[in-house]
């Protein structure tokens, strides 16, 4: 497989079992792909048993995939004031990690949730505290936990690039690393539409959090305006940041050398497809990817 950066993916579905995101990623021609590999808005843990688990490795093996991430769900909250959701939080969290251990996964993105009005500043102590417990109790060696930056609203905590390089030095852990969201940016004010939104984004990125830290991209246009603090994601040069903005983001080898995940509608709402990889891929200047007819098993 060829070593060209940046991987390319989706975020699929894994209905039917954790080895159908395989067959689901093979078929959009991703390179790199994310799951929820439980339902994101609800606390159920998943029961992965082994016979499964040995069907997805193989299946990972023989589609050449280059790597796996699982989004955390989206009841995870530890910036709450309220101590049971932040242990049910840190729970989950411990549970993901273990599952992507498990599946040899690359990391747990999850999103830094809302201080609801108790203010940044106050549960910022608390939220390292968790993402240190969420490694210690975990117990893993491989993937990473990713601090994903938020589209902004009310209460909201990461939103600011500040706020997240915050919390992942709060965290004091080289298992924490940052997935850059580009349509959560978008909202939250940075123009990554324009060569100097793009220019001085990346320099904030780089200047705040390192790129070292820089785990993972999320690919999404916006369907709403800079600064509309809404997380509303858009086909790829569908949206407000455009084909033009991807191509400038994606001009840069700081941020080509780690994997992209698309998080988007799709051409027919079902969510990431073989056409909007291949339209990122054409801002990367890559080839169409030519996905392999799905092998029956
Ligand atoms: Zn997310
Ligand atoms: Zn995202």
């Amino acid at each position: 497989m060829s070593a060209e950066r940046p991987l390319i993916g989706g975020h699929v579905s894994t209905r039917g079992g954790i080895d159908k995101a395989v067959d689901n990623a093979q078929r959009i021609g991703a390179e790199v792909f994310q799951t929820h590999p439980t339902p994101a808005q609800t606390w159920t843990p998943l029961r992965l048993d082994d016979i499964v688990l040995g069907v997805y490795k193989e299946k990972f093996a023989r589609a050449g995939l280059r790597g796996h991430y699982l989004h955390a769900v989206y009841l995870v909250n530890l910036a709450s004031p309220k101590a049971f959701l932040v242990k049910q939080s840190v729970g989950s969290l411990v549970h993901y990690m273990q599952l992507a251990e498990r599946l040899e996964a690359d990391g747990v993105v999850f999103h830094p949730g809302s201080h609801l009005g108790a203010g940044f500043e106050a549960m910022l102590p608390q939220m390292g505290a968790a993402l240190r417990e969420v490694v210690v109790r975990s117990a893993t060696t491989r993937p990473l936990l990713l601090v994903e930056n938020s589209a902004g609203s009310g209460g909201c905590i990461g939103c600011s690039l500040e706020e997240v390089a915050r919390i992942v030095e709060g965290a004091a852990s080289d298992r924490v690393a940052v997935c850059f969201d580009t349509q959560h940016a978008f909202a939250s004010g940075y123009d990554v539409h324009t060569a100097e939104g793009v220019a001085h984004t990346l320099s904030e990125l780089d200047r705040l959090i390192g790129f070292d830290h820089l785990a993972l991209v999320h690919a999404n246009d916006s369907r709403r305006e800079l600064g509309s603090n809404v997380d509303r994601h858009a086909n790829i040069g569908d949206g407000e940041i455009g084909s033009e903005g991807f191509r400038l983001l994606l001009a840069d080898a700081r941020v080509r050398r780690v994997p992209w995940i698309l998080e988007v509608p799709g051409e027919t709402q079902d969510g990431p497809d073989l056409v909007n990889v291949n339209r990122l891929r054409a801002c990367a200047g890559r080839p169409p990817a030519q996905p392999e007819a799905v092998a029956a098993v």
